[in-house]
């Protein structure tokens, strides 16, 4: 394994020296330093972009240096244009067009809703080139899917199972693919998809990149890059710590039955613009909505067992704020990129301790604040001690939990500033902080936040 010249350790945690170099390169880079053609470098202006974010400084050269890469990279990092502009850079310098039912380059993402917001960034990146991109994803008609491979992509992204799906009936040939990006890889391993990601690469061309991204490590994704990386440039970047500390974050200790009290009452409240509500299982999801919905707040639940078209109007009515308070389990709401979400509520506590640095991180997106409460009932107190050993933190509140866990609420308390402005209580801070952010780097936000 290599590492990408001088970018080694882009983060400054604890214990971490921070080469006075890095700085230097955060400060210089600017999108045009990179070599991306021209086209390229209009849609991101477009975009608002002003500088790439630190996950794009390193895998935007790395890639179009051919380098296969490892990266470790979460959501709100800007992750998506890291991979998506070096792939177009490639398309807009050759203008080669796949043979009918191949692809030049292959994303693999968990979601279907991952999967059409990369499809999203594609088509707004590409906006002043030529080039084809389609989603191939379960939960839609794969007659559309067939049809649409049948002259050929330069870019597919897809699902595992649906993409081996089409595979199987002859409707895509993978043997041209230049380029495959596994995103959110430890997120597929969840969803139980690694069998099929090793079937998917075990048939691509030998001689390609491969480009792989994780929020996190473990021994099974290093154990597939191993096996289907060339000597890959390793890249990570920190965490959204940024929009985290910008975050409102209280647990309360209820029973099961005082939770839905509590629900309907944090959600009445006038500063509710708009609201999460996470769930563990679908069936919680549906329960949840159909409690809200019986106590007059509207609202609506996505999940896997949703249809395509039932997931998109709900995400269409909950982005245009027609609707505001979503239901969702984890899956159907990772990588959702929704700006201005006020409030999530931890409904119930995620079993991988990961998900609720995810969860909320749908809030406090794009410089806002947000406030992030999670209902603890008794039987849950091992996934919140879990939670803080990742994050590093005891939650604010979770001192208020007594010995006796039958016990109803304890109220939680929130470490944002009271109103004299001095914060009641900090909590200790450990690891990386305030580098991996995306936000932060449009037009108009100083780029001295980007280093500091
Ligand atoms: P991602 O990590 O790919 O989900 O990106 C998170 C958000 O960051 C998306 O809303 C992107 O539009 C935005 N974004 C990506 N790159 C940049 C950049 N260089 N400057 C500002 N925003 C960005």
């Amino acid at each position: 394994m290599i590492c990408w010249p001088g970018l080694l350790a882009p983060i400054s945690g604890a214990g971490r020296p921070r080469p006075s170099g890095i700085l230097k390169v955060f400060f210089l880079t600017q999108f045009s330093d990179l070599g991306l053609a021209e086209p390229i470098l209009r849609a991101i202006s477009a975009q608002g972009y002003e500088t790439p974010t630190p996950i794009q400084q390193q895998v935007i050269p790395a890639m179009m240096a051919g380098n296969d890469i490892l990266g470790t990279a979460q959501t709100g990092t800007g992750k998506t244009a890291a991979f998506v502009l070096p792939l177009l850079n490639t398309l807009a310098k050759s203008n080669r067009r796949p043979d009918a039912k191949a692809c030049r380059a292959l994303v693999l993402a968990p979601t279907r809703e991952l999967a059409a917001q990369i499809v999203e960034s594609v088509r707004a990146y590409s906006a002043e080139m030529r080039t084809s991109v389609t989603m191939i994803i379960g939960g839609m008609k794969i007659s559309k899917q067939v049809r649409a491979m049948q002259r050929g992509m330069d870019i597919v992204v897809a699902t595992p199972g649906r993409l081996l799906d089409l595979q199987s009936q002859n409707a895509i040939r993978l043997d041209q693919v230049e380029t495959v990006v596994i995103d959110e890889a430890d997120h597929m391993m969840d969803m139980g998809f690694l069998p099929q990601i090793r079937k998917v690469l075990a048939q691509l061309p030998e001689k390609r990149q491969t480009v792989l991204l994780s929020a996190t490590m473990p021994k099974d994704i290093r154990a597939l890059a191993d096996k289907f990386l060339d000597n890959p440039v390793s890249i990570a970047v920190a965490a959204e710590s940024r929009p985290v500390e910008r975050i409102d974050q209280s647990v309360r200790f209820l029973t099961p039955n005082q939770k839905r009290d509590a629900l309907t009452e944090i959600l009445s409240a006038d500063n509710v613009d708009s609201a999460i509500v996470f769930t563990r299982t679908k069936r919680g999801a549906d329960r949840v909505s159909r409690h809200l919905e019986d106590a007059g707040v509207a609202s609506a639940a996505i999940h896997g067992n949703k249809s395509q078209s039932q997931r998109t109007r709900t995400l269409d009515a909950f982005k245009g704020r027609q609707l505001r308070v979503l239901v969702a389990t984890d899956i159907a709401a990772r990588g959702i990129d929704i700006d201005k979400v006020s409030h999530v509520v931890n409904f119930e506590l995620p079993n991988v301790p990961e998900s609720y640095v995810h969860r909320i991180g749908r809030t406090a997106r794009a410089g806002e604040s947000g406030t992030a409460i999670t209902l603890c009932a008794p039987d849950e107190r091992k996934l919140l001690r879990d939670i803080e050993k990742v994050i590093g933190n005891r939650l604010p509140g979770s001192d208020a939990a007594g010995p006796d866990e039958s016990q109803g609420e304890k109220a939680g308390r929130s470490f944002r500033p009271e109103k004299d402005g001095q914060p009641r209580r900090r909590p200790r801070r450990r690891g990386p902080r305030g580098q991996g952010g995306a936000k932060g780097h449009r037009k108009g936000q100083g780029q001295s936040s980007q280093a500091s």
